[in-house]
Order: C-alpha cells, then sequence, then structure tokens
C-alpha cells in the first residue's frame, strides 16, 4: 500500500505502527483529524487475514470518529487504535500495557476506549501505564459500562424521528423492531415497553432472548424474520453494514433508528431509505451517548453533564432532519454536513490568537 497516498485521500494526518516483542502486540493507530482536539477513539481487537486490511480499519474507523466526535458537540478529533490478534486468545496485561506506553509516548494526541474485542477491564491495563485512556472503571475515576447512557441517546433520537414524522414525540403503541438484545438493546426494550412501545425482537443468542422474555412482554422472532417485521420503527442494535441491498427490499417500516455502528454497508443505502420514504436516523449522531459519555471522563467524570449533553441529541437529530428535508438530501449526507461545517467553523475560530 502507497501509505501517504492512501493518508491523503481521507486527510488523514497520521498513522502509527507499534511492535513489542514479549506481549507480541502488533498495533495500528490512525489520526483522522484533530482541529477540534485530541483523537478519540476506540481500540478494536481482531484477527486480519493481512496487514492492509488491519490498516483500512484503522484509517475507516478514525474517520468515522472524528464525525461523530463533532455531530456529538465534543472538541475531539478522530482516531483509531486496531490490534492485530485474536481477542479471545491473545490478550494479555503485558499487550495492553505495552499499549498503554505507546499512547502514552503520543502526550495526549490519541486518547484510547474500548472498542470491539476489548472490554473495561482491558482499558484499565492501559490505564496502569497512561492516563490517556477513558471507559475505565468507576473504582479508578472512570464512567464503567457506556451503554445505558447510549440507550438514553437512542430513546432521544427514537423521540425525534417519531416527532418528525408524526408531530408527536410519544411512543405509547409504536410498534418498534429491535434486532439484537445485548447491552444496548436489552436496555431499549425495557423503556420502549415502559413507554407503552409494542416490541419484537431478534438475536442470535438464545439466552440473550431468554433474558429479554424473561423480564418483558415482548414478541421474538428469528435473526431473518426482523427485517420484515411491520413496525413503525426498524432498531439495529447489533451488527454493522445491516442495510444493504438484500435487507433494505424487506424492510416494512417508516424509521430505522438504532445503536448499531455503521448500519448502512454503502452510503448510497441511505439514499435508497430516502428514496422509499423511509426516514433515516445517521447512527453516529443517534448512537453517540457513549462516545460523550466516555469522554466526560476528560474533565473528571460527571454523570449529570454526560446526561445533559446526551439529551441533546434529541434537538441536534431533529436540526439534521429538518436540514436533510428543506435541502432535498439524504439524512446521513446532512449529519456529515452538520458535523463539517462544526469542525470548519470551530477551526476558524481557533485561528484568533490568544495569548495563553
Ligand atoms: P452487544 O455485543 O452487547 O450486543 C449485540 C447483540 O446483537 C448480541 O446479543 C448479539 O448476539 C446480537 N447479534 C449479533 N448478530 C446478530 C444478528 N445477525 N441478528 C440479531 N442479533 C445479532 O453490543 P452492544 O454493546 O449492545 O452494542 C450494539 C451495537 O451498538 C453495536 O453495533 C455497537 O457497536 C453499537 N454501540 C454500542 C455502544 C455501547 O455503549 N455499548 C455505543 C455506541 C454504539
Amino acid at each position: 500500500m502507497e501509505l501517504f497516498s492512501r493518508l491523503k485521500v481521507d486527510s488523514h494526518e497520521q498513522i502509527m505502527f507499534f511492535r513489542e516483542q514479549v506481549s507480541q502486540l502488533r498495533a495500528i493507530v490512525a489520526i483522522h483529524d484533530t482541529t477540534l482536539g485530541p483523537a478519540i477513539g476506540g481500540v478494536r481487537m481482531k484477527e486480519y487475514p493481512d496487514e492492509d486490511g488491519a490498516v483500512e480499519d484503522a484509517l475507516r474507523l478514525s474517520k468515522s470518529m472524528t464525525y461523530k466526535a463533532a455531530g456529538a458537540g465534543l472538541d475531539f478529533g478522530g482516531g483509531q487504535t486496531v490490534i492485530m490478534g485474536d481477542p479471545k486468545k491473545d490478550k494479555s496485561e503485558s499487550l495492553f500495557r505495552a499499549l498503554g506506553r505507546f499512547i502514552d509516548s503520543l502526550g495526549g494526541r490519541y486518547i484510547a476506549a474500548e472498542g470491539v474485542g476489548t472490554g473495561f477491564n482491558d482499558m484499565d491495563f492501559i490505564r496502569m501505564e497512561t492516563k490517556y485512556v477513558v471507559g475505565i472503571p468507576s473504582s479508578r475515576g472512570g464512567s464503567d459500562d457506556p451503554s445505558p447512557v447510549c440507550a438514553t441517546g437512542v430513546m432521544r433520537g427514537l423521540e425525534a424521528c417519531r416527532a418528525f414524522v408524526t408531530g408527536s414525540d410519544d411512543l405509547a403503541g409504536v410498534k418498534v423492531a429491535v434486532q439484537g438484545v445485548g447491552r444496548v438493546g436489552r436496555i431499549l426494550v425495557g423503556r420502549l415497553t415502559e413507554r407503552g412501545a409494542a416490541v419484537t425482537i431478534a438475536d442470535i443468542d438464545p439466552g440473550a432472548t431468554e433474558r429479554v422474555t424473561s423480564e418483558y412482554d415482548v414478541t421474538v422472532v428469528s435473526p431473518d424474520d426482523i427485517y420484515a417485521v411491520e413496525c413503525d420503527i426498524f432498531c439495529p442494535c447489533a451488527l454493522g453494514g445491516i442495510i444493504n441491498d438484500q435487507t433494505i427490499k424487506q424492510l416494512k417500516c417508516r424509521i430505522v433508528a438504532g445503536a448499531a455502528n455503521s448500519q448502512l454497508e454503502d452510503e448510497k443505502h441511505g439514499d435508497v431509505l430516502h428514496k422509499r420514504g423511509i426516514l433515516y436516523a445517521p447512527d453516529y449522531i443517534i448512537n453517540a451517548g457513549g462516545l460523550i459519555n466516555v469522554a466526560d471522563e476528560i474533565y473528571g467524570y460527571d454523570k449529570q453533564r454526560a446526561m445533559r449533553k446526551t439529551g441533546a441529541i434529541k434537538e441536534v437529530l431533529t436540526s439534521i432532519l429538518l436540514s436533510a428535508r428543506d435541502e432535498g438530501i439524504s439524512t446521513h449526507q446532512a449529519a456529515d454536513r452538520f458535523a463539517e461545517r462544526r469542525i470548519e467553523q470551530v477551526g476558524m475560530v481557533r485561528r484568533t490568537y490568544v495569548s495563553s
């Protein structure tokens, strides 16, 4: 791969490769844009078929973090770590501590958070070597699992979408199909049923569905059937890439809005939803509560403040939906414009010299 040419394609600032002998760490840290502040982003641990695949993942995810942080009104840029390894076999204290020392050497240009294949225990090891990590346990002054706050943001987003379509944000009697009832999905089901919504769920893990059915009155369908459920809101809370050529034609909903990251397999699928008259809540706007929560640790974690900022997702999403309608563009494009405008405007403001 011609690295400098690749960095130029999406205007990335930096890419770094770290290797440590004892722990067998092989990690890549990509920094996309630091106009708004230090890059923040997850640590993903995954087996990659080759190094190019790992580089691509780091670059793609760091760019999406730039948009997510900007859209959430945070003063952070976008970054991402990718560890090449099997999270089931290759994790060790020394591996995450080695990564922590490398992250520390960046002097705060990048702040790590948990990602796919890592959890807050791993962040705790990183924390033993650097302060530039968030999403650590409350026993160390952290914010614990971000899922409840993420779910709060998604609820506010569902209200915004519902109000946009019907004029009322009341969720009573609204039919919602939730794909994936893990950490976020299960909390959402609880809050939706409390509000009187009629909920259908699907999960590939029978244990996850059983846990939900033992607590709440919901309908269960198979993972393949969830897309075709007649509902008001299809709520993806499992995987990315689930809005694609195969699934779009099955949807019988008016709104797609949920917690999952990277829901659109490709940008064009956002346009297809738009043409079909299905309102799409851009994923990185509606699911930003998790990021808002962990990022708050940088200021000394304050749950009230994190919840207040997460509550604003309703207003932010509403303004994006309105501008998409006014400009005749799809909602994912409107979200990108919103994030880019903020980066540009704050970047301009910061050109003013102030003595510190
Ligand atoms: P999780 O792993 O706890 O739950 C995901 C659930 O989806 C699991 O129960 C899994 O069995 C199920 N699942 C996987 N594939 C499925 C399929 N094909 N059909 C149906 N179910 C399937 O994850 P989570 O923390 O609840 O996160 C859910 C999504 O939200 C992810 O995309 C995640 O990246 C995103 N997200 C989570 C947070 C957070 O704070 N946890 C924040 C932002 C975004």
